[in-house]
């Protein structure tokens, strides 16, 4: 099917990001039980819980637009997922894969920080408006996310610094 216009494209990404966040769910609750912070562990369960909530209101932006939720594969998160894995197959010191698991978490983040504020502003552009606030909640919650990993990833590199492999 061709894309013949910006609804089209705005279409088109969201399906992109409904993949996007049902890879991700699965793995996060890897991401959670591999962490050994406590306060990294619950920031991962905390936003599992949210993504499920993104993934409800991707439900309904596509109501809105009248279409059915069907997810096509975003290769990007996948990429990003499968990199990740792959740090969680090395051997590390528990600080430092946890700080490589944050490492791993922000650039998923970023990702979706891109993505919805992308979406967000194709959404406006079209005077969705309904669509682009439910877009907007969930960009808000991407950023909290990343600023929450960013807080404590200062205190979790700090003691990776001094960690050894036990
Ligand atoms: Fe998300
Ligand atoms: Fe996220």
């Amino acid at each position: 099917m061709a894309i013949e216009n910006l609804q089209d494209a705005l279409l088109e990404e969201l399906r992109d990001v409904l993949s996007a966040e049902k890879q991700i769910t699965k793995a996060l609750k890897q991401m959670a039980k591999k962490a050994s912070n406590e306060q990294l562990q619950a920031a991962f369960e905390e936003h599992l819980e949210q993504t499920e909530g993104q993934i409800g209101r991707l439900e309904k932006a596509f109501e809105v637009l009248d279409r059915k939720p069907r997810a096509k594969h975003c290769d990007g998160m996948e990429g990003l997922i499968e990199e990740g894995k792959k740090i969680l197959e090395e051997e590390a010191a528990p600080d430092v894969l946890d700080a490589m698991l944050i490492a791993a978490a922000q650039k998923v983040e970023h990702y979706e920080i891109a993505t919805y504020g992308t979406l967000c502003a194709w959404a406006e552009n079209l005077g969705l408006t309904e669509l682009a606030q439910l877009l907007q909640e969930t960009l808000d919650e991407e950023k909290q996310t990343d600023e929450k990993l960013t807080e404590l990833a200062a205190q979790i590199n700090q003691q990776a610094q001094t960690a050894q492999v036990e």
